[in-house]
């Protein structure tokens, strides 16, 4: 179950600033002039214990200003068919345009959720301003201003009423397996290598909601979910090669996933976009293991494979204890690897280290490196647990909490990792007054 929140609207309204606000992330730019570029698109939010993706479609708008709103009028298209949620922000400053207008009349033939918002509603007299936007008939009116961020509260309570709570973990669920990638780094050729059968879907069939679809992979001893989102390939014109498509299609297979697959392509190491979807997978608590395929395009010599290692580990950090394959589809280099390292790294994420042992090991560790003491008060740490969760979350009781700063934390996450391998995964440390 993805939940996904786009916001929708034409440039200038305040897009990118709510969702700075919304995931708050100083990244991005914002700037008076429309069409800049920004850093990061999409990101986690969190709001109430749910979590979720928000995605700014502004950010995937460049050209000119007719170019402008054909792609917001597909972008409005995309939104509607894969987001769970959609925002379509108006400026109460300049009331209805024309392009408010039309993508009002498309977001009325949806049946999901769609909220309304007002922006840079400042001050209270500009309340009554916002009732122009009813003419729309979506609905209610979600008056903020996300310059200050008054109003986004109550908007956030509506937005995550659509979604369900943290699901309870599933017992003898078969791992989630999502390959995902730029485009042409090779997905749907690895996916059809490891299935053996050439499974390229072409789908025309518009206007229809498509979840990710998920093939039973069942050899060799694994069993596991694919979901698949390589071969899942849209004949119809809009959307083709937008990038606001492939990004969407990817936040729902990663969201789906327990274990993500980042597939680089060997030409072009990693960019951007992927250091993006590595952060997401990250956040969202996935486990990961980046492929670099191709490997047989690449002239090389002993060093070559550390010297990429590096790179990428350079570009993901601080989580580095990643593993990383370099594959050959057409060569059939190293594919099964793939297969047996995403199923140690779920065997990872779903350990449990049994409470004595981990006392034993960490216990001693800790006695020999205690966390600095502060202003002479030190600090005593009695006792460690993992918490019960889909990922391995560890909390550590002691005296002083709040004193514990984030290298001490740093150093415990490296123990853990050193000690019960939990290579591919993201793990959290809480400390905790005993
Ligand atoms: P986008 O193109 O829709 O993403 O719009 P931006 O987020 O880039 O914002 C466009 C302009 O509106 C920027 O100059 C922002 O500072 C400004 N802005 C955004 N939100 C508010 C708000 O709540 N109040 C006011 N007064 N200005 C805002
Ligand atoms: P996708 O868009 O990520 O699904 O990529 P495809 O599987 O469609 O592959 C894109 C192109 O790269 C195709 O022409 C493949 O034949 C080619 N390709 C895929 N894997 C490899 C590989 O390991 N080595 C080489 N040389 N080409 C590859």
């Amino acid at each position: 179950m993805a939940n996904i929140v786009a916001i929708v609207g034409r440039p200038n309204v305040g897009k990118s600033t709510l969702f700075n606000r919304l995931t708050e992330s100083r990244k991005a730019i914002v700037d008076d002039f429309s069409g800049v570029t920004r850093d990061r698109h999409y990101e986690v939010a969190d709001w109430i214990g749910k979590k979720f993706t928000v995605i700014d479609t502004g950010g995937f708008v460049h050209g000119s200003d007719d170019v402008f709103e054909e792609a917001i009028r597909d972008q409005v298209h995309i939104a509607i068919e894969e987001a769970s949620v959609i925002i379509f922000m108006v400026d109460v400053t300049t009331g209805i345009t024309d392009l408010d207008d039309e993508i009002a009349d498309l977001l009325r033939r949806t049946s999901k959720p769609v909220y309304v918002v007002a922006n840079k509603v400042d001050h209270a007299k500009l309340h009554h301003d916002s009732a122009e936007f009813y003419a729309f008939g979506l609905g209610e009116i979600y008056n903020v201003s996300s310059a200050t961020g008054s109003g986004t509260g109550e908007l956030l309570d509506a937005v995550v009423s659509n979604f369900p709570d943290e699901e309870e973990e599933e017992e003898n669920q078969l791992p989630k397996v999502a390959i995902v990638g730029r485009p042409n780094v090779g997905k749907s050729s690895m996916t059809n290598a490891l299935l053996g059968v050439d499974r390229n879907i072409v789908t025309d069939i518009a206007g229809t909601t498509r979840d990710s679809i998920r093939i039973h992979y069942n050899q060799f001893g694994h069993e596991f979910l694919m979901i698949d989102t390589a071969g899942l390939r849209r004949k119809s014109k809009v959307s083709e090669d937008i990038e606001f498509y492939s990004v969407m299609r990817t936040i729902k297979a990663l969201e789906d996933s327990d274990v993500v697959v980042l597939m680089l392509d060997a030409n072009d190491g990693i960019e951007g976009q992927d250091i993006n979807i590595f952060h997401l997978a990250e956040k969202n608590k996935k486990g990961i293991l980046i492929v670099v395929n191709k490997w047989d395009t690449i002239e090389k010599d002993n060093k070559t494979m550390k010297e990429f290692e590096d790179r990428i580990k350079e570009k993901i950090a601080p989580f580095t204890d990643v593993p990383i394959i370099f594959t050959s589809v057409t060569e059939k280099q190293r594919i099964f690897r793939v297969v047996e390292k995403a199923m140690e790294i779920f065997q990872n994420k779903t350990k449990k280290i049994p409470t004595s042992k981990l006392n034993e090991v960490m216990l001693e560790i800790i006695e020999n490196y205690p966390p600095p003491s502060i202003k002479g008060k030190y600090i005593k740490i009695k006792y460690a647990t993992q918490l019960p969760g889909r990922s391995p979350m560890f909390a550590f009781f002691c005296n002083l909490p709040q004193y514990i700063k984030e290298p001490y934390r740093r150093f415990v996450e490296n123990k853990l990792r050193e000690n019960f391998d939990f290579n591919g995964v993201p793990i959290q440390v809480f400390f905790r007054q005993k």
